[in-house]
């Protein structure tokens, strides 16, 4: 028998965690979850889900537009906020529901309430003490608020998915992922929405055709992009806010939201006291086996703060179970992993970008293509597609893909196989486009930009 309740016991039930104890436990561990929220973490209950509910919910207004070039006539429309909010609800209700059903179907037991550590092998939770051999913390991450007076005033992406109602005038700070997200879901919705990024681009980082990119299409759909701009106070003005911007100016809207990045939920939790050490951003630091510095406890996942997207927290938290009940060294494997901001359009992409990869090898190839879908000739819309790869000059291997453009997502997801295959640029141009689509494009661009 072993002297203790538990082999596992996992702090968090989002994504990286229900995923390292369904899996424990399939291999025969005993092993208990404790969540303090919503069962299905950020991503299914505050992130990843709702807001890509909300994303096409919002994507109908520009259907309609479209619509009318291929011979539609669409009647007055009007949207009902608190009718999609709603239905969103539902959803996330019943994906939680079936979250409780995965974990009670792997026979791991849910533990309501705030877990914290006792000792090392001690957590208590809902006034109850139990033990176990490992702990996992998969605690994730919340917004980070920017110190600024008044910035109780403004929302997060955690209150932006249940606003009681729509508001008229959005300004969103930062230029992320998730400024992005929400500025192309209220933009699509019909609000006038103002981005205040403190750079003279939007998503840092990236690469710069992409960023291009992206500004370009913010300013065609009516986002009115403030670069290099900060808030540098909130306060209310009846019942709307008013935003105290670095160059003097005041904006007033219904709501201000900021989108300034996430910080990990490691306060409170007892880690140091049982030798786990954190970085500066209060991160849990881990090795690649996601270990931490005190014996037996681990981490995956955002409260990690290295890879913060949910497919990876899910590879780490599995990989981690193979290891410590299934005697396989697997490893989730950190390269080639693709990722997407869904703007309108949306971005897509796997590798390295150009600047990264002349950075790393030296020489390289860029192909680009810049085209008009063949959707919007029709209906008219302005706007292009850019799609683009970068190449190892010495290996001909495709370091980079990138897209911003209806679909970026779907495409991308395929050719991030194709890199982790370790594709090269001759065998993109072997394989015979799927035509007409806009991926074709993807093997049929043949005259190097640089
Ligand atoms: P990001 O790191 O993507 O973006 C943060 C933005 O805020 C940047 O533009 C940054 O500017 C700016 N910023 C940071 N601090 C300040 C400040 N004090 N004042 C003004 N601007 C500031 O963070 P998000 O919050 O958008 O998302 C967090 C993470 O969650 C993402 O990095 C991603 O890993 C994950 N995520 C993934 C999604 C997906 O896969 N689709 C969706 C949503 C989130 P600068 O560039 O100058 O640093």
């Amino acid at each position: 028998m072993s002297r203790f309740d538990f082999d596992l016991i996992t702090i968090g039930a989002g994504s990286g965690g229900v995923a390292a104890s369904r899996r424990a436990a399939a291999y025969g561990a005993r092993v208990a979850i404790c969540e303090d929220s919503r069962v299905g973490g950020t991503c299914v209950i505050r992130g990843c889900v709702p807001k890509k509910l909300l994303m096409f919910g919002s994507q109908f207004s520009e259907a309609f537009e479209d619509a009318a070039g291929y011979g539609w006539s669409v009647g007055p429309a009007s949207f009902d906020w608190p009718a999609l909010i709603a239905a969103k609800d539902r959803e996330i209700a019943r994906l939680e529901g079936v979250y409780r059903k995965l974990l009670d179907g792997a026979g791991v037991t849910l533990l309501e309430g705030r877990g914290t550590l006792a000792d090392p092998h001690t957590v208590e939770v809902a006034g109850r003490r139990l033990t176990a051999e490992r702990i996992l913390v998969a605690t994730g991450a919340r917004p980070a608020l920017p110190q600024i007076p008044g910035i109780d005033l403004a929302i997060t992406s955690n209150e932006a998915l249940d606003l009681p109602e729509l508001p008229r005038q959005v300004l969103i700070v930062g230029g992320g992922y998730i400024a992005l997200e929400f500025a192309g879901i209220f933009r699509g919705l019909g609000a006038d929405v103002s981005l205040a990024i403190r750079r003279d681009a939007v998503l840092g980082g990236f690469d710069a055709d992409i960023r291009d990119a992206v500004m370009a299409s913010l300013v065609k759909r009516g986002v009115l992009v403030l670069p290099h701009t900060q808030v540098a106070a909130l306060h209310r003005e009846g019942e709307r806010t008013a935003a105290l911007l670095d160059d003097g100016r005041t904006m007033v809207v219904d709501r201000v939201m900021v989108a300034t990045g996430r910080l990990p939920n490691t306060g409170g939790l007892g880690l140091e006291a049982c030798g786990v050490t954190l970085d500066l951003e209060g991160a849990v630091e881990v090795g690649a086996d996601s270990q931490t510095t005190a014996p037996g406890i681990y981490a995956v996942g955002d409260v990690t703060n290295r890879m913060n997207l949910t497919p990876w927290a899910i590879a780490e938290g599995r990989a981690l179970a193979e290891r410590l009940y299934n005697g396989k060294s697997v490893h989730a494997d950190p390269h080639h992993v693709p990722s997407a901001v869904f703007s309108q359009p949306p971005v897509a992409t796997v590798g390295l970008s150009e600047d990264d990869a002349r950075l790393h090898y030296g020489k390289i190839t860029v192909f680009r293509s810049r085209f008009r879908p063949m959707k919007n000739t029709l209906s008219g819309r302005d706007e292009t597609t850019m799609m683009k790869l970068v190449v190892d000059a010495a290996t001909d291997r495709v370091l980079g893909c990138h897209m911003v453009g209806p679909d970026a997502p779907e495409i991308i997801q395929g050719l991030a196989i194709a890199l982790n295959c370790g594709a090269t640029k001759q065998q993109f141009d072997r394989t015979i486009g799927l035509h007409p689509t806009a991926a074709e494009e993807f093997v049929t661009m043949r005259e190097p930009v640089r």
